[in-house]
Parts: C-alpha cells; sequence; structure tokens
C-alpha cells in the first residue's frame, strides 16, 4: 500500500520534524515512517527560517556563495567578491530527519513505479498521455533530474527523448558514457500543460517519489538540469546563478546543478559553463573525456 503523505501532511509533519530536531530530540523520531498526528499550534509560517534549522558546525554546512544585496544605486558587479555562508544544514554521516520522512526500506524501482500507478494525485494526471517515470541503470553512478516531460516524453512515456534530450544524450556521450549507463527522470512524472513550469504543490507531491528512486539507486553524483530541479532537490527558491557548478551533498551523493539543455538549445554560448559543469562530474567519476560536445 502507497504510505506516501499527502503535500498538507508532509508540510505539518516537516514543521513537527523541524520542532524535535531543534530540541535536538531528532534522534527519537528517525524510524518513523508513518504519519502521526502533528501538533496543531504550530505554524511553520510563523518561524522565522534562521530559527527552524538548528545551525550545524561549519564543517558539515554547505558553502554556498551568497550575493550581498546591492546599497541602493550601486551596481551589483561593482560588490566585493560573495562571501561564503552556510545556508543549508546537512548531516554528514547520519540520515536527517527530513531524508528518513521519503526513505522506504527495501525499496526497489519497481514498487516505486507500481506505488505511483495511475497516478492521479495532482491535477497534472488530468492532461497527460503517458506518465514518466525515468529510464535508465538502477545501479547508475550518475542521475541526470530534470523538470518534467515535454509533448515528446509524454507521447513515448520516456524521459528527455525531444530535441532538449538529443542533446542531453551528446553531453552524456562527450563525457565518456552511454544513456544507457545512466539513469534518467524529472521532478514531476507528467506533462505540465504547455510546457509551463511546474506548480510547487505539484512539486511536493510528485518529489518524494523522486527522492525514493535517487535513494535507491544511490548514485554518485546527480546532476540538476536548471533551476527547477535544482529548487525541488535543495528546497530553495535561489535562483540557478547562485549555485550553478557549485557540489552539495544530497542523501549521500554529490549533487551539481547545470543549465538544463532547453536553455542551451536557445543560449548555445552557455554550453562552454555546462562543459565545465560536466567536467567537474567527470573529475567526481573519474572519467576521462571522450570528445569535446558539438557547440
Ligand atoms: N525537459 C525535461 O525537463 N524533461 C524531459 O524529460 C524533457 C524535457
Amino acid at each position: 500500500m502507497d504510505s506516501t503523505p499527502t503535500p498538507k501532511q508532509r508540510e505539518k509533519l516537516e514543521a513537527w520534524l523541524r520542532y524535535y530536531d531543534d530540541l535536538g530530540l531528532g534522534v527519537f523520531y528517525k524510524d518513523r515512517t508513518q504519519l502521526t498526528e502533528a501538533p496543531t499550534n504550530l505554524d511553520p509560517s510563523e518561524i522565522p527560517v534562521s530559527e527552524r534549522f538548528a545551525q550545524p558546525p561549519a564543517s558539515q554546512s554547505i558553502q554556498v556563495a551568497v550575493a550581498p544585496s546591492s546599497p541602493a544605486g550601486v551596481p551589483a558587479k561593482a560588490m566585493p567578491p560573495a562571501p561564503l555562508k552556510p545556508v543549508l544544514p546537512v548531516m554528514k554521516n547520519e540520515t536527517s530527519l527530513f531524508e528518513s520522512m521519503d526513505h522506504v526500506e527495501n525499496d526497489t524501482l519497481a514498487r516505486i513505479r507500481e506505488d505511483l500507478g495511475d497516478c492521479t494525485r495532482c491535477r497534472l494526471h488530468q492532461r497527460r498521455n503517458k506518465l514518466v517515470f525515468g529510464e535508465g541503470n538502477s545501479r547508475a553512478e550518475l542521475v541526470f533530474v530534470g523538470e518534467g516531460p515535454g509533448h515528446d516524453e509524454d507521447v513515448q512515456g520516456l524521459p528527455f527523448v525531444g530535441r532538449a534530450g538529443k542533446l542531453l544524450t551528446q553531453m552524456i556521450e562527450a563525457m565518456g558514457l552511454q544513456r544507457e549507463q545512466v539513469y534518467i527522470c524529472n521532478v514531476v512524472k507528467c506533462r505540465p500543460p504547455e510546457n509551463r513550469k511546474p506548480e510547487d504543490d505539484e512539486v511536493a507531491t510528485c518529489s518524494p517519489y523522486l527522492y525514493r528512486q535517487l535513494d535507491v539507486i544511490g548514485p554518485k553524483a546527480i546532476v540538476c538540469l536548471g533551476a527547477t530541479a535544482a529548487q525541488a532537490l535543495l528546497k530553495t527558491k535561489d535562483s540557478i546563478s547562485r549555485y550553478r557548478g557549485q557540489w552539495f551533498d544530497f542523501r549521500g551523493s554529490k549533487l551539481l546543478v547545470t543549465y538544463h539543455p532547453a536553455y542551451l538549445l536557445r543560449n548555445p554560448a552557455a554550453k562552454a559553463d555546462v562543459w565545465k559543469d560536466l567536467q567537474k562530474v567527470m573529475a567526481h567519476l573519474g572519467l576521462t573525456p571522450q570528445r569535446k560536445p558539438a557547440r
């Protein structure tokens, strides 16, 4: 039976877990996979974000360059280099409460697919043709996460098979890999109408299944293609320029964000940045390039 919490239940439970995490009681709640009624007097929106997370020691924090806000009239370019500031708490050697929420013991990709079934959990099911679960090597060292299926993917039920997909395949091959060696999936599994960005509630409904897929595969590296994937996995609303090309820790994997291939089709000049990002991934995976990707 699918015991995945609804977005509302998740929100409540997250607030509850944060509260106990802050009190240092998290360890007592780690093995809870079933939802219990959360205290109803807790409104997470009333708690400032800075107070919701107990700040971990510096060595356990993701370091993200955060640009200082420009004083009025001073162009951002004139500002000094951005200081490094820890913004996301990371548990190094143990599973965080947030990770354990979506974790299912002895999970498999087949079981996740079965749990999704003929999914009607969000409005995206209404106009989809085929649900796009993801495809590739279930033991891949490298996983690519995109935003959501487009027209071609919706027709075929496979991720990244349209124009952007062809470019992604070229990128993978330029890294010295075959497409079948990696795993490819998306934040949402059904095509948003007119290829609009998925809404927050659609992402919240679908992402527990993505987290389960990533837990099962346990790749060495995850590459987020574009801001939607990055924002869903890093739980941030910051713009992609803040964290593109940097490494993050994510549920035992290294995660890096680069531009979406659809963006590269519109802005070919950004391919150079993406190639730099992919070279970092290759170094992490011990790969040597076959050739530079086509311009
Ligand atoms: N764009 C995406 O984000 N995902 C796909 O599967 C195809 C295009």
